[in-house]
């Protein structure tokens, strides 16, 4: 089955691919349709999620999309829902250590990364949503070069190092997409199975 992913992000979409199950195909939606632009002004990520199907749901192929983010306890949630937004002309090295900075006295580090995801099947309108989170901690500084994002400055429950140094393994294992994209992918597996 051919699943087409709402996103421009090259690491997200090699994210999902790394945990496909057999018969199933990931596509960006680009690749059938020019890239949209999309305002993720909603509170929650469910929400935002649900912005990205709207936007491509007229292409009347299957869809896939997630929102995520970083949520920081002691920031009060931040950057969580505005992970993208926040300071979004800057480079992610200048938003990491601005988060660094404002959280240099800080003990409680405690966080962790958010994922909503949803498929949307363009034959009855059926949407099917599940949530995926990773807790961790925010590290005292940046380090590693794998993945993206805030990845340089999260170190997930049970490790000592970043998911920058950890890389796409462990990610696989235990991160917010790849928990809940195999979530998601079961439940279709088993929806799509019984239609
Ligand atoms: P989205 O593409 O609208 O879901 O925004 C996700 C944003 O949250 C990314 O641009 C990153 O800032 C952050 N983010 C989400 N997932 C990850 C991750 O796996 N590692 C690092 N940052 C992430």
């Amino acid at each position: 089955m051919k699943l087409y992913l709402v996103t421009s992000n090259e690491n997200k979409l090699k994210e999902v691919r790394l945990i496909l199950p057999a018969g199933f195909d990931v596509e960006s939606v680009e690749t059938i349709a020019p890239k949209k632009d999309i305002v993720e002004d909603s509170a929650t990520f469910f929400g935002n999620s649900l912005k990205k199907i709207e936007a491509y749901k007229d292409l009347g192929v299957p869809l896939l999309a997630d929102d995520s983010g970083l949520v920081i306890d002691s920031l009060g949630g931040f950057p969580g829902v505005n992970s993208t937004r926040f300071m979004e002309n800057s480079h992610y090295l200048t938003k990491m250590q601005i988060i660094l900075d404002r959280m240099v006295n800080e003990e409680n580090r405690a966080a962790r990364f958010v994922c909503a995801a949803l498929f949307y099947d363009p034959s009855n309108g059926v949407l099917v949503g599940v949530e995926g989170k990773v807790d961790g901690i925010i590290a005292r500084k940046q380090s590693g070069e794998n993945g993206f994002g805030y990845d340089p400055i999260f170190v997930p429950q049970g490790y000592s190092q970043t998911f920058g140094v950890l890389g796409d393994s462990v990610k696989m294992e235990l991160s917010h997409r790849a928990k809940a994209f195999k979530k998601l992918f079961s439940l279709v597996h088993l929806y799509t199975g019984k239609k």
